[in-house]
């Protein structure tokens, strides 16, 4: 990947000097927060150019008076009357809507993070890739929904995409992109989340506050669902497969209950590389934050004499349902991947409202990756339309459920 150079702000300022200028969307999000934590402690000059939210106006106002953005924008119209209000005095401006998301996207900055969730953060990720030279991507769905596009337009601008994913980190803290085709397979880790022991029949009545409690991982709602069913780790094999030029017969998942090693790659010499630490999402945001340099990080440290056991176990297809539908989608590609992510985005949002099953999430994203034929994707806007098509196929499928 070539990089792009980050450009002289003002006449007589050198590069080194003056500080970097840091876009985070979905700041009051955990990858967000943790994010600006890191930013706040470690990092020395920065300015921060913009913020985004999507309805927590008043986690936003909280962070804006923090940090101090340039601009703060919340996606949610309604709340830009109580933005403002909020900001009154400090000279932050205020917007509000997906126009305003995708235009900060495209404000020059030196490093954007992309940690909104779903698939609402491909437009202003976009943008960034095409104006920013560093972007951290978080945001797994803009890559499973809209792999090809994001990477061409990556080739074509030039911007370093930085993996924050902590599976995704660790490949990229090992993986020789000098001699690729000396790389045997990409091997993925994944916790197994709270069921990893648990019976179909158990996990038929389980809670959205059963769901969300990960063993090892603090995270987003969302994601902890999908670590639950297993889906996360499906969504991650196809963020891998457009991050790492392998192919996808070469990605493959080991469970690995502790959360220590965060992936590997094994060479054809039989070397494998693996990265580790404790699970905290600040190692791998850090690493983005810093690279191609390190930088210090309150994280708890690995001790190996008291660590114990590191075990390894098949992940079980049957239980995980989720989990098999996102490796026929990688092997389908296309716009499979866009469907299985839009019914995946809705099912977890109608099990977390209560609406439906745990174990319906990958029921309904079976049934609109049945109803609906794949496709060669063309365009962004073709992204877009199976998105929606896909939305609307699980609604109904969701409404039926729910009675
Ligand atoms: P959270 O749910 O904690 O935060 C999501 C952020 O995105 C919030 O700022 C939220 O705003 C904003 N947001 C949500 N919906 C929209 C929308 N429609 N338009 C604009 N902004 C929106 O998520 P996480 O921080 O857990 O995850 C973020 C991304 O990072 C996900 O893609 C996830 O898969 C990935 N990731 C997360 C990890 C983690 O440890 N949390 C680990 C690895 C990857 P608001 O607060 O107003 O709702």
């Amino acid at each position: 990947m070539a990089t792009r150079q980050m450009p002289e702000i003002r006449r007589g300022v050198t590069e080194a000097e003056r500080p970097r200028r840091i876009t985070v969307l979905g700041a009051t999000g955990s990858v967000g927060l943790s994010t600006l934590d890191l930013l706040e402690r470690a990092l020395g000059a920065y300015d921060i150019v913009a913020l985004t939210a999507n309805t927590k106006v008043d986690e936003l106002i909280e962070v804006s008076r923090r940090h101090r953005p340039d601009v703060a924008v919340i996606t949610d119209e309604t709340k830009l009357d109580r933005l403002r209000a909020g900001l009154e005095g400090t000279g932050i401006e205020a917007a509000a809507g997906m126009t305003a998301l995708r235009e900060v996207g495209a404000r020059e900055a030196d490093w954007v993070m992309s940690a909104i969730v779903g698939a609402a953060g491909l437009p202003p990720t976009l943008e960034a890739i095409r104006h920013a030279p560093a972007v951290a991507i978080a945001n797994k769905e803009t890559l499973v929904c809209a792999g090809e596009i994001v990477m061409a337009e990556v080739a074509k601008s030039g911007a370093r995409l930085l993996p924050v994913d902590s599976e995704h980190n660790a490949i990229f803290q090992v993986f020789d992109y000098d001699h690729v085709d000396r790389v045997e397979k990409i091997i993925l880790t994944a916790s197994g989340g709270p069921f990893r022991e648990k019976s179909s029949g158990f996990m038929e009545t389980v809670t959205p506050a059963q769901a969300v409690a990960h063993p090892n991982w603090s995270m987003g709602a969302k994601i902890s669902v999908d670590s639950a069913t297993m889906m996360n780790k499906g969504l991650e094999m196809i963020e891998a497969d457009h991050l790492f030029p392998v192919g996808a017969e070469r990605i493959d998942v080991v469970v690995h209950p502790q959360s220590v090693i965060h992936s590997m790659v094994s060479y054809v010499d039989g070397s494998v590389l693996a990265q580790m630490g404790t699970p905290d999402m600040r190692t791998p945001i850090a690493s983005c934050l810093a690279w191609p340099d390190r930088m210090d990080t309150p994280c708890e440290r690995l001790d190996f004499r008291t660590l114990g056991a590191l075990t390894f176990e098949t992940p079980d297809l049957e239980r995980f349902p989720a989990l098999a539908l996102a490796q026929q989608a990688l092997k389908s590609r296309g716009s499979a991947a866009t469907i299985l992510n839009a019914a995946n985005e809705m099912a977890v949002a109608a099990f977390l409202a209560e609406g439906i099953g745990f174990l319906d999430i990958a029921r309904i994203v079976e049934h609109c990756m049945e109803k609906i034929s794949f496709s060669r994707l063309d365009s962004l806007e073709h992204v877009y339309a199976v998105d929606q098509e896909a939305r609307r196929v699980a609604d109904t499928k969701i409404a039926a459920i729910a009675g």
